[in-house]
């Protein structure tokens, strides 16, 4: 990198000032490059670099990414199992009893302390690799060039002197200087804060200390593309990025607590500070009987930490950890712990039509040229159907890889129809494009829902082609083509040709065409799309998935409302809605049109009646999570565009796609759909619903045993007995008893009914259907029962009444392992 002899002078002179730090050099004096020299500066090409090189440069400069969050090591963590105030006290209680009294106690103490950190350790290493693995599978991808193909790879292998591609919903993997650019816009509010996109161009900045908002030629790591295209040449990865050097003012990212950890990290100090309390009484009591105060003092400690239930939130998260790893296995990536927990309460499921619900595998059936409907191909290629597959091929950004058979196309599946029937037609758009070179386009975006490009004609002149949603192409257009020249377009007759296909389902597209004589002065799309010759409709069929209906009959019988939220027509999303049993009527439906001219409060009062919402802006998604959630609802929603991050954010459950997805949806998403698949949400739901379940039963076992032991023990004296068990008994049954069957919930297969019962209210606390008052009686009958054995024993001399008392504890805390097990079914 000290190749920077062609460049400016201000190059020469950042670098002259800071020799001693060549990276920081180069790093400010970028944007000042033209496009060529930066290239030429990072060895490096159009077609990017060839793999071994890249391999070479990966090995010398190390991974594109940022330092992360320090790990505990395992000796760390080994020791923080000993951190405990209880445990550390108890060591020193039977170190103490020991060296005055019998050794051998100590000794089994020890042994069972151990036994105890080791059980926990273990657990927590499981939680830990199984949260990295969740962490690895949601790391981002970068499309790169490499030996003029066209990859996609882990951004962070990523190296400097990679081509990499950029298109809308792209997170930029490393800082890059913008080689081309088509409306390349993209928002650096985290590197800037500044709020508006900013629109990105190719030229060099000469100003050495251009602010980072006005480099306009780079494209930084970590900032986000909202709309447009671009190519750029990575020139600094990992550390030496932009944001790599504000890494460390961000500090490190905070592990998020779930609400059920906070909850019972509160409920635990309580209830430790209540244990407590009645330790000390029994340490008081037995003394002042006269009973050893060593024996006391060991007693007590162990009693405490034996009810002291300082591992409950730590429960919880291993049991999250452990069920958001199988999550993946059924397809549903986990990104933020709590939405494990939450899964469980969800009571709304708003989801996508195209690729969730649908196959996303559709194929163009029916077509309208010339001012009649056709299914499939027609047989005859006249003047309207040339043009129709000449845009097709031409307004599409479908690319194909290998030679006719062996073809397979990369693209947008709407294009990808739309590509393959024009290629079965004669008009393969490689081949096409040599007559008809793209000059420029207007991207694709949901708000407009079209797209142009702009073609130099071998007639003379340049055509653009526009093709979008059909009601928005007749309504940009002025008359129709027909056999010879332009004929005046009959709207009516086209707009019931478009509901008539969308009736059936299928998605109608339009296309149609403009002639220029001269280029347009600008490229708006106000300007552009505008004043059209219409061509004609396409129907793109796109099946249901066959396993949606059976899903969407498991949300209704768990009471939860399925919605389809929808950019597509309102008859084609009806008539998708109603074959999967999500709607009845056009009573369901509202519009985006509707729903905009709708205040937040008229729409609250109808937002439970509406089942699906066609032709509606990914921006409007947020109105209808709001809308659900004053209403008390508990929502997840589904997103794959960079429009959908704030819907997704504010959702309870933001479900981003993992295969069509964006990278920006996925960063704001709490959960990624692997497959894309509906039937994946209602999946994870019943999974949610049964590790709440399960760690509901753990907790209410380890409550209620405790219960049991305190209970045991603190009234043993009330009633002239002595202290029922020594220290290593309660302590046995602490890890043993108590501490083995709880760990065992976690696996507990979900219960019948499961899925038939209605969601849990979001508010319900994990003590609600009177978990509090159990933990009381419960504990009160196992102590009932342990006493009466201690009380016969004892006043008829057996010699063994401490060994029963043991048992009969050991024996109702299985008992009521295996009652936990259901509320609602018979053990047997
Ligand atoms: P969903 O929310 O169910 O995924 P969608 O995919 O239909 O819906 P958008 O991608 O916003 O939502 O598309 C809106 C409309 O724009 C589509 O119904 C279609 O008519 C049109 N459209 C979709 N893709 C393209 C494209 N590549 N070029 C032109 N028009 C398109």
């Amino acid at each position: 990198m000290t190749a920077n002899k062609k460049t400016t002078t201000n190059v020469n002179k950042a670098s002259a000032s800071e020799r001693g730090n060549a990276s920081a050099a180069s790093m400010k004096a970028w944007h000042t490059l033209p496009g060529d020299a930066a290239l030429q500066s990072l060895e490096s090409r159009l077609d990017g670099l060839t793999p071994s090189e890249a391999k070479a440069r990966l090995a010398r400069h190390g991974p594109n990414q940022l330092p992360e969050v320090k790990r505990r090591t395992i000796a760390a963590m080994i020791a923080d199992q000993f951190k405990d105030f209880m445990i550390l006290l108890l060591i020193g209680a039977a170190v103490v009893s020991g060296v005055i009294g019998e050794p051998q106690d100590t000794i089994a103490i020890l042994v069972i302390v151990l036994l105890n950190a080791v059980i926990g350790f273990v657990q927590e290493i499981r939680a830990e690799r199984a949260m990295e693995a969740l962490k690895k599978l949601a790391a981002p991808n970068a499309v790169v060039r490499r030996e003029g193909q066209t990859l996609e790879i882990p951004a962070v292998n990523i190296v400097s002197g990679d081509i990499v591609l950029l298109e809308a919903g792209r997170i930029v993997p490393a800082d890059l200087r913008l080689l081309e650019v088509a409306s390349l816009r993209i928002a650096e509010a985290v590197l800037t804060g500044e709020s508006m996109p900013v629109e990105k161009t190719v030229d060099a900045v000469p100003d050495h200390d251009a602010a980072l908002g006005d480099r306009k030629n780079m494209a930084y790591k970590g900032t986000q593309v909202v709309y447009g295209r671009g190519v750029g040449v990575v020139a600094e990865t990992g550390i030496s990025t932009e944001l790599g050097r504000i890494a460390n003012l961000l500090g490190s990212e905070k592990e998020v607590k779930t609400p059920l950890q906070k909850r019972l990290a509160v409920f635990g100090r309580n209830l430790g500070l209540a244990a407590l309390a009645i330790c000390a009484l029994v340490f008081v009591v037995g003394v002042m009987r006269g009973e050893d105060v060593v024996l006391m003092f060991l007693t007590a400690v162990s009693l405490a930490v034996a009810a002291v239930p300082e591992a409950l939130p730590a429960v919880v998260t291993i049991t999250l950890a452990l069920g958001a790893r199988r999550m993946v296995r059924t397809h549903a990536l986990i990104r933020k712990l709590p939405a494990v927990e939450t899964l469980g309460s969800v009571t709304y499921i708003c989801t996508d039509k195209t690729g969730t619900l649908t196959q996303n595998k559709m194929k163009a059936e029916r077509f309208s040229v010339n001012g009649s409907m056709v299914s499939g191909r027609p047989a005859i290629c006249n003047e309207s159907w040339t043009w129709l597959l000449r845009g097709a091929a031409l307004c599409n950004d479908v690319s194909a890889a290998g030679e006719q058979e062996e073809q397979s196309t990369v693209g947008d599946p709407t294009e990808v129809a739309l590509y393959e029937v024009a290629a079965e037609g004669g008009f393969r758009r490689e081949h096409l494009e040599e007559d008809w070179p793209r000059i420029d386009e207007i991207p694709f975006d949901s708000e407009r829902k079209c797209m142009t490009t702009f073609h130099t004609s071998p007639e003379g002149g340049w055509v653009s082609f526009t093709k979008g949603a059909a009601e928005v192409i007749v309504d940009r257009s002025l008359d129709r083509l027909g056999e010879d020249g332009t004929l005046p377009l009959d709207s009516e007759r086209i707009g019931r040709e478009i509901e008539a296909m969308a009736d059936d389902g299928l998605r109608v597209l339009g296309i149609a065409m403009r002639r220029w004589k001269d280029m347009p002065s600008s490229f708006a799309p106000e300007e552009v799309e505008k004043d059209l010759t219409f061509v004609g409709l396409a129907g793109l069929m796109d099946p249901p998935r066959p396993e949606a209906e059976e899903a969407i009959g498991l949300c209704k019988s768990a009471g939860i409302r399925p919605v389809m939220i929808t950019g597509d027509h309102p008859a084609t999303a009806l008539a998708i809605a109603r074959r999967l049993g999500i709607a009845d009527g056009p009573d369901d439906i509202l519009t985006g049109k509707e729903l905009a001219a709708l205040s937040l409060d008229e729409f609250e009062r109808i937002v439970q009646e509406v089942r699906v919402y066609a032709r509606v802006a990914p921006e409007q998604k947020v109105k209808i999570v709001r809308a659900l959630q004053d209403k008390g609802e508990f929502v997840a929603m589904t997103g794959d565009g960079v429009n959908d991050a704030p819907a997704l954010k504010r959702a309870e459950i933001g479900v981003a796609m993992g295969i069509t997805g964006t990278d920006v949806a996925k960063e704001a998403s709490h959960m990624i759909l692997l497959d894309d698949n509906f039937a994946t949400i209602v999946h994870a739901v019943r999974e949610g619903r049964r590790i709440y379940d399960n760690i509901r039963k753990f907790v209410k076992y380890t409550m209620t045993s405790n219960s049991g032991e305190i209970w045991t023990i603190f009234l043993a004296p009330f009633l002239g007995l002595p202290i029922p068990l020594l220290p290593i008994h309660i302590l046995w049954i602490n890890l043993v008893t108590d501490g083995l069957p709880g760990l065992a919930y976690a696996a507990e297969p979900e219960e019948k009914g499961l899925m038939t019962r209605p969601p849990k209210p979001p508010k319900e606390t994990l003590f609600a259907h009177g978990l509090g008052a159990q933990i009381i009686w419960i504990g009160l009958l196992m102590g009932a029962a342990s006493l009466a054995t201690q009380g016969w024993a004892f006043y008829t001399d057996h010699a063994h009444w401490q060994t029963m008392v043991f048992t009969v504890l050991c024996l109702s805390q299985l008992g009521n392992a295996l009652a936990i097990r259901s509320d609602r079914e018979s053990l047997f």
